[in-house]
């Protein structure tokens, strides 16, 4: 059915339901009958697609080439082997892969929507997948239209419909209905649909469609989904593509010289195949996604709900946080501490003439629920309440005085209007920001102004903040109402103070956030002294460097004389949210790395462009949440840096993982590779080299995921994300750690085949897997010692050393093993002797640490200043 073309009543009829909404039976009868309002994801990827994934890896193929080569020639011993560590590779892959897409399926759950509906007559909040046809739901800005809609009644309502049509200006809406014809998506005027989204006003309207039979839904196939490679993974992609030509180059070399040297062909080619397998890091891309999901899943404890991936790694580069005041650094919980009545209104109608308490009791959108609290914007539920106090009870007034036209709050204006009837004809009610009534007030009023500014003032200065209201008369309500038709000529009423109090943990934070070389601001809509007042309160401005910019000044400096100034401003006052972008586009031309707060619909271009856009969980519209990067679940700044030190974490843990793979893989190339060299067989099996991956880099890796914090991680500065992996020293350490471990393994080879022990080959296979233990265990921290930083603060490190340690004995003393490993049971003095040279690796580290311990005192950390001394690595 065509519902534009039909009048809201026919629309109602063939849904069977009525501007009073469905019944709770009927809405859940019609979800079974229906299905769930959502849009399926056409790529999500079953667990067969995930195991089948596994094993078309192209390393897996080339490892099941060699199990059918080996098998071929009739090495029936190798093949099994080979096959064993493919399905365990593949089962570590899939529960890997598996946990990161549930980790990720958790938090697109969280983020879900919701959608204000009528049911039994009553305004409930429901999951947006619950609505059904026939729903009445309410919209208002920042909303995102929750399913297909025809439109009941709507005020001054603006959707932008750009995610549809592709049309970026803002339509506006009616409920009128259409002449008869057809009319293409964006001239269908009565209409809204499923994810596009309200930028003014609000409506009421009939759900029509819902889920896949939405215009959303029909081409949801089309919809791209978003890329979510991280700068770390495209980095670490490039990087890995020129590791496998190097190494794949090592081993056509070291089956060259094999050949040369009339190696089993066989045997060679079965090593060469497993040591480009071994050596070649295909899976760390993977990895850091793995990584990332689940820290993101542990984000969550901390009320930090990632909406884009990459956020958690890049949340350890942020170098400065412009915050919203309200509810983010103040507690949002308004009370009004004093107001200010004007003699020059007056309200003719009423006896008790108090104007102000009438206004504030009339001019906002606040609602009861069903146990009579009130709910909505937190300074205009203090002020309804306020106003109740003094016995203006709002619901009294209503019906006294209906309203009969609005315009509605933005940020932009600062100010909202109410029109209601009167029998003395139609009152207006202007509430909003002091300074912006002043500027509309009428010739008449001229003069009371620097006074009114005075009082104003004084208050602010105290953290106080100021709403002012105003008003007029009209005979009778005018035909079109616009702001400048209606918000001018004003007569002053009064204002009243509200104390919002700073949140204590933001004080903290603030200290926090300064002290790991991250430069706290607050941006906001509110006055210049009550902003500076705060901000003084919470540390942000700590000093006379410290500037305070109102939205107004901004505007009148240009870019030049911005740039030059952007660095110091501490708070941004009186911004209009747009202003946001300038704000962010300036830091980000000095290469700073921005992350912004942000609630309402404006914020969400700027939420878009922050490095990482943050938005609030409690009073963001669904706008601005869809536009984030994350979403602050509690509203609270300190969150912020509990999850930039979660994303610092992070991002240590992943590069620390880097360094393991690759200084242990190293190890296996140079052992391998140089053995011929100096005159000595091939130093391991295929068999063994192919373990030694599994082993090595399956648990102990995954461990490293589990490291606390290193202890300065919020001590020192920013990592800078356009620094390359090895910025911290990464390839000198791949290099000399490279080394030591192929040198201990020829070293143990060489005398043990001079010494003439015939366990040769199982002693240098073991002492190959324990250095890469010790290693894997010293490698916990950059600098801290193991032995201060306890063997049970990363617990799972331990079990996964241990648990590799018991696999390695297994192979070694069971027979079963000896025989498929060709492995030998050592001796006690043989045992002892290969424990003694594997440690070196430990200890090796380990003593490269204290030395950077000791010439680096206070590397990284910040001076009494607050500039770092050096970069952290
Ligand atoms: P922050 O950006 O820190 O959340 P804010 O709430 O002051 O601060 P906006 O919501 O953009 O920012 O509001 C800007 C100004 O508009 C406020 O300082 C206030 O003076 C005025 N204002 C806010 N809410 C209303 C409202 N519901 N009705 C009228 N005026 C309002």
């Amino acid at each position: 059915m065509d519902y534009y073309v039909v009048p809201v009543s026919e629309v109602a009829r063939s849904l069977k339901t009525s501007p009073t909404g469905l019944t709770l039976e009927t809405a859940r009868q019609r979800l079974t009958e229906y299905g769930k309002n959502q849009i399926e994801d056409a790529k999500k990827k079953t667990v067969w697609q995930i195991l089948l994934h596994q094993l078309t890896d192209v390393m897996i193929l080339v490892l099941i080439a060699a199990a059918l080569i080996s098998g071929l020639v009739g090495e029936l011993k190798s093949t099994y082997v080979i096959l064993t560590i493919i399905i365990l590779n593949a089962i570590i892959g899939f529960i890997q892969e598996y946990r990161a897409d549930k980790a990720m399926d958790a938090l697109k759950k969280m983020a879900t929507h919701q959608a204000q509906v009528l049911r039994n007559n009553r305004t409930t909040r429901v999951e947006t997948s619950e609505l059904v046809p026939g729903d009445v739901t309410l919209l208002e800005a920042g909303n995102i239209i929750p399913a297909d809609v025809r439109f009941i009644e709507t005020h001054s309502l603006k959707v932008d419909e750009s995610s549809l049509t592709g049309e970026s200006t803002n339509v506006e809406k009616t409920a009128d209905t259409l002449p008869e014809g057809d009319y293409p998506l964006g001239d269908r005027l009565n209409m809204g649909y499923k994810g596009t989204f309200v930028t003014n006003g609000r409506a009421s309207a009939y759900v029509v469609a819902t889920g896949m039979n939405t215009e959303l839904g029909r081409i949801a196939t089309l919809i791209q989904t978003e890329e979510t490679i991280t700068p770390l993974q495209k980095r670490l992609a490039v990087f890995g593509k020129g590791l496998s030509v190097a190494v794949l180059v090592l081993c056509v070399i070291f089956f060259g010289v094999g050949w040369l040297r009339g190696e089993p062909i066989l045997n060679l080619l079965l090593v060469s195949i497993s040591l480009a397998v071994a050596a070649i890091p295909e899976a760390l891309p993977a990895v850091v996604t793995i990584a990332l999901a689940l820290g993101a899943k542990r984000l969550v404890k901390s009320h930090a709900l990632i909406r884009k991936l990459p956020a958690v790694e890049t949340l350890g580069s942020v170098t400065y946080v412009c915050t919203d005041k309200t509810g983010t650094l103040t507690l949002n919980k308004m009370r009004v501490q004093e107001i200010y009545e004007s003699p020059m209104f007056a309200l003719p109608v009423l006896e008790t003439s108090n104007a102000l308490l009438v206004a504030m009791a009339l001019n906002n959108d606040v609602v009861t629920d069903k146990d009579d609290n009130w709910l909505g914007d937190s300074t205009e539920v203090a002020l309804v309440q306020y106003a109740s106090s003094q016995e203006y009870e709002r619901v009294t007034l209503e019906t006294q005085f209906p309203r009969i036209a609005e315009l509605p709050f933005d940020s932009q204006r600062k100010c909202m209007t109410t029109l209601h009837q009167t029998p003395n004809g139609v009152l207006c009610l202007t509430k909003g920001a002091v300074g912006v009534l002043f500027d509309q007030l009428d010739a008449s009023q001229q003069s009371s102004i620097p006074d009114l500014r005075q009082r104003v003032d004084s208050m602010a200065e105290q953290g106080y903040r100021m709403l002012g209201y105003a008003g007029k008369w009209l005979p009778e309500l005018p035909q079109t109402i616009t702001p400048a038709t209606i918000e001018s000529g004003l007569l002053f009423i009064g204002f009243a103070g509200l104390i919002d109090p700073p949140r204590d943990e933001a004080r903290q934070a603030v200290a926090e956030c300064k002290a790991a070389g991250i430069i706290p601001v607050m941006i906001t809509g509110d006055h210049k002294l009550t902003a500076k007042s705060i901000a003084q309160t919470l540390g942000i401005i700590s000093s006379i460097d410290d500037l305070v910019l109102t939205g107004p000044e901004l505007s009148k400096l240009d870019e030049s004389a911005f740039d030059a100034i952007v660095e110091k401003v501490r708070v941004y006052a009186r911004v209009d949210p747009e202003q946001k972008l300038r704000i962010i586009s300036a830091l980000q031309a000095r290469h700073q790395f921005v992350a912004m707060t942000g609630d309402g619909v404006n914020d969400a271009p700027a939420l878009k462009n922050a490095d990482i856009g943050i938005a609030m969980g409690i009073t963001g519209t669904e706008v601005a949440k869809e536009a984030a990067h994350m979403i602050l679940l509690d509203d609270n700044f300190a969150t912020i840096i509990k999850a930039v030190k979660h994303g610092r974490r992070i991002f240590d843990n992943i590069l620390k993982f880097i360094r393991y793979i690759m200084s242990g893989n190293a190890g296996e190339i140079w052992a391998i590779f140089l053995a011929p060299f100096f005159g000595l067989p091939i130093p391991l099996l295929a068999i063994h080299i192919l373990w030694i991956n599994l082993l090595t880099d399956g648990l102990p890796g995954l461990a490293l995921a589990y490291e606390p914090s290193e202890r300065n991680s919020m001590k020192r500065p920013p990592i800078d994300p356009r620094q390359t992996i090895f910025a911290d020293g990464l390839a000198w350490f791949i290099l000399w750690v490279g080394l030591l471990i192929g040198a201990t393994t020829i070293g143990i080879e060489a005398w043990s085949i001079y010494a003439g022990i015939g366990h040769w080959q199982t002693m240098t296979f073991t002492v190959l897997c324990f250095s890469q233990l010790g290693n894997a265990l010293a490698i916990r921290s950059r600098q801290t010692s193991v032995f201060s930083l306890g063997l049970f603060s990363n617990k799972p490190m331990l079990g996964a050393i241990g648990v590799s340690i018991v696999l390695q004995l297994l192979i070694i003393y069971m027979p079963f093993f000896n025989n498929l490993f060709s492995t030998q049971p050592l001796s006690a003095s043989e045992l002892g002797i290969t424990l003694a040279v594997s440690s070196l690796t430990f200890w090796a580290v380990e003593l490269h640490k204290l030395i950077k311990r000791q010439t680096t005192t206070s590397i990284g950390e910040l001076d009494d200043s607050g500039k770092p001394s050096a970069y952290p690595y």
